[in-house]
């Protein structure tokens, strides 16, 4: 149930309610609704940056790497990938080496994206200062892909604000750990939401009754933030039981929902068939990747482990 307007002109008191709430959450002047986390980072590049310049990104970073090379498709926007370290992080040092000069041979570098949590790490709380000082210093914008964001908050027990608070513009999804069915939000500053307003127009992300979708993501911040240590808790849960079947199961300390497993050669689609059989979705690709979410418990956890025994059985 939902009382809706026409979100196109500003006119759906939902959409405008979850974006005023998001906004406050991450501590920002104003937040925009959009369709996913995939038009969130993309409209968040196309507000940052201008045709020919370019974005630092993680080489496997949702951003640049899974999200059909729009930013440079769509924008001219070219991106500088660099490989993440072993916590999720982009060495500062590498950063500062593709930072090109200020000269006609080279894009102008302008923007410096990171993702929190990265494949499941929650970034340091360090890191992220040490990184907003370092981009203030160099002149670059910073945006976070915070797809999964409040797992990090939750993981490192802050305010959301403190890990928002260190870049110029934050996504976030609605759509995963928070459980709703659709959309993402993008937060900033009133002039980069204005700016990011206008693209998520151009890109067919302007939508009329779209208080319908907001009413499921007012609900998933309110009542699914704190909910996520659950997840974490049934994800270390998760890696032990498969650590003792014995298992290479990869769980950083920093993990928050996230457990891989490094299977021996040719399982991995064997085993995806097999757990497939008992509806449970692994990706069949080594290392398997397994996340836990608001639909599972500590019930089910014990069922994929016996699943999974019974396999190598
Ligand atoms: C899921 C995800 C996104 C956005 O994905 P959509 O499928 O477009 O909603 C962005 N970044 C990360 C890290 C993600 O996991």
């Amino acid at each position: 149930r939902a009382q809706v307007g026409d979100d196109v002109f500003g006119e759906d008191p939902t959409v405008n309610r979850l974006q005023d709430m998001a906004a406050r959450l991450l501590g920002k002047e104003a937040a925009l609704f959009v369709t996913s986390g995939t038009q969130g980072n993309l409209v968040a590049i196309l507000s940052h940056c201008d045709r020919g310049d370019e974005y630092i990104v993680g080489q496997t970073g949702h951003s640049y790497y899974y999200e059909g090379g729009g930013a440079a498709a769509l924008g001219s926007v070219s991106p500088q990938p660099l490989w993440y370290a072993d916590d999720g992080t982009l060495d500062l040092d590498m950063v500062e080496r593709v930072i090109k000069p200020a000269d006609h041979h080279h894009a102008r570098t302008r923007l410096f994206c990171l993702e929190n949590t990265q494949d499941g790490r929650a970034l340091p709380m360090e890191y992220l200062a040490e990184a907003a000082a370092f981009a203030d210093h160099r002149g670059l914008a910073t945006h976070l892909d915070g797809a999964r964001m409040f797992n990090a908050a939750v993981k490192h027990r802050v305010d959301p604000r403190d890990i928002a608070g260190h870049f110029d513009s934050v996504s976030f999804c609605l759509s995963k750990g928070l459980g709703a069915p659709v959309g993402s939000v993008l937060a900033g500053s009133a002039g980069f939401i204005d700016r990011a307003h206008r693209w998520r127009k151009a890109l067919g992300g302007g939508l009329r009754q779209a208080g319908v979708l907001a009413a499921a993501g007012i609900y998933a911040l309110e009542h699914h933030i704190d909910r996520l240590a659950e997840d974490h808790a049934n994800a270390e849960a998760l890696a032990d039981g498969l650590a003792a079947l014995g298992l290479d199961v990869d769980f950083h300390p920093a993990q928050t929902n996230m457990v891989f497993v490094n299977l021996p050669e040719g399982s991995d689609v064997p085993l995806a068939d097999h757990l497939r059989a008992y509806d449970i979705v692994v990706t069949a690709e080594n290392p398997i990747r397994l996340v836990t979410h608001l639909d599972i418990d500590g019930h089910d956890i014990d069922h994929v482990l016996e699943v999974t025994a019974d396999f190598f059985a």
